[in-house]
């Protein structure tokens, strides 16, 4: 399986054998499931968002009735270290990059990142 996002690639950088992509954000319609949902509940604190617990269950649950699941996850594998995206947990989305070989670049480093194709930020890339 290759990862290849269907949101708008926005620019690629390929670093230390890892590509990076900037991509378009999901453009949420107030549809999601998630859309009137405590956002702190797909940022579980317990367990490095371990699925076995109650709350990721109930998370994952409206993750997998959401329209947007598919582009979530994908938005999420290139910028979302943290929490619940797509119905995927942080150290799912580790193995999976890592399995694809795509690094992460948290959103708040996009621009220098990929405006100076600085490698510096690939110091994001999964462990
Ligand atoms: S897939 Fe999950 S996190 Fe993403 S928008 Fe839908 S409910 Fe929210």
């Amino acid at each position: 399986m290759k990862f290849k996002p269907s949101l708008p690639i926005k620019s690629i950088v390929k670093s230390y054998g890892l590509k990076y992509y900037w991509i378009e954000r999901p453009k949420f319609d107030g549809t999601q499931s998630c859309y009137s949902t405590d956002v702190e509940s797909f940022y579980p604190l317990v367990g490095n968002s371990d699925p076995r617990t109650e709350d990721m269950q109930y998370v994952l649950k409206l993750c997998n009735s959401c329209p947007f699941k598919q582009q979530c996850f994908e938005w999420a594998v290139c910028h979302e270290i943290h929490g619940i995206w797509g119905g995927t947990s942080e150290n799912y989305r580790k193995q999976f990059r890592a399995k694809n070989k795509v690094g992460v670049v948290p959103l708040e480093y996009v621009h220098e990142f990929f405006k100076n194709k600085n490698p510096r930020f690939a110091a994001f890339k999964p462990a």
